[in-house]
């Protein structure tokens, strides 16, 4: 079936409406789109709607301490965005590492988000981060939204709780908490322009001797992207010593469950996890 309309709304009510009639594929940059309706892996629904001119869907701002990512914000939009650098950093540094600046241009984080790949690098920072995604559909004819934790979003590779009717308009990530520190790590033959082989966001807060409000999460290792929750209780509240790093980078081997492809063997994945998680939860400790 080939596409037989192009529609480009222009408001949020406009694009809720296409959408409810269904038989709809959603283009935002493309970077996905494209190459996997030009494979075979997906096809184009009769109608193609461009959602790049919703302005709903646009701007990067914070509100009562929570921080709007409208779902069209582009990479290279949110590694110029002051705001990010500084509240979100472990999503800056994720967008440090995505792609060339062609791809960076055109990629937004709504498409990053709904491809739900496993190795999709703004999404292990948002992990990290409590990151919801808020949704809209008219199912009834009225706007309705509904806000989803990420974590729950996601539910299989490359698959979303999303409804047909439904289009991601914003990504809201709560501030994290005053001296929180993290570090993003990206394992790939050339980390930009490689798909991760497995990618690591962890961070942190200093109480004295002790960390607080630790946070794990790992690309490319599982069937979604994970947090690593019994990873992290090993650290908090524990002095960040040499035994309490190393009792973490086990723990974590429990949690990830690699398999092998192009990028990497499962071994390797898993001698990844252990030793990168050791160093980056090191630094961490030194930011
Ligand atoms: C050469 C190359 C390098 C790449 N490198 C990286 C990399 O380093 N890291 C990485 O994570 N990814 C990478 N990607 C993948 C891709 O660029 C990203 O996943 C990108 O963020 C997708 O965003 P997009 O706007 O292009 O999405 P699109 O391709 O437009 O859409 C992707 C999917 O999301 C749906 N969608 C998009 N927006 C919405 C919305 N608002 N509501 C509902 N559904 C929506 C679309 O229908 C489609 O199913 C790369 C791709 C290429 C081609």
């Amino acid at each position: 079936m080939g596409i037989e309309r192009y529609r480009t709304p222009r408001s949020l009510e406009e694009a809720a409406e296409i959408l409810r009639a269904g038989n709809v594929t959603v283009l935002a940059g493309g970077t996905d789109l494209m190459p996997q309706t030009q494979s075979g892996k997906v096809r184009f629904q009769p109608v193609l709607m461009n959602v790049r001119r919703v302005p709903e869907l646009q701007g990067i701002a914070e509100d009562g301490g929570v921080v709007r990512i409208g779902a069209l914000a582009t990479i290279t939009e949110l590694l110029e965005s002051k705001l990010v650098r500084e509240r979100l950093n472990l999503l800056w540094q994720a967008c440090d590492h995505f792609a060339s600046d062609q791809i960076r241009n055109a990629a937004t984080i709504g498409g990053n988000v709904c491809n739900a790949s496993p190795a999709g690098d703004t999404l292990v920072p948002l992990l990290a981060l409590d990151a919801r995604v808020v949704l809209a559909a008219k199912p009834n004819g009225a706007l309705e939204t509904r806000r989803v934790p990420l974590g729950e979003f996601i539910v299989g590779p490359g698959r979303t709780c999303r409804a047909s009717g439904e289009l991601l308009v914003a990504v809201e990530v709560p501030r994290p908490p005053a001296g929180f520190a993290g570090e993003f790590y990206k394992h790939g033959t050339r980390p930009g322009l490689d798909i991760a082989a497995i990618s690591i966001a962890a961070g942190a807060r200093r109480d004295g001797a002790v960390l607080r409000d630790v946070r794990v999460a790992f690309g490319a290792v599982a069937p979604t992207v994970i947090r690593a929750p019994r990873t992290e209780a090993v650290l908090e509240g524990r002095s960040p010593d040499a035994a309490a790093l190393a009792a973490a980078a086990r723990m974590a081997l429990e949690e990830v469950q690699p398999i092998s492809d192009v990028r990497a063997t499962d071994w390797y994945r898993r001698e990844l996890v252990h030793n990168m998680l050791k160093r980056v939860l090191t630094h961490v400790c030194q930011l």
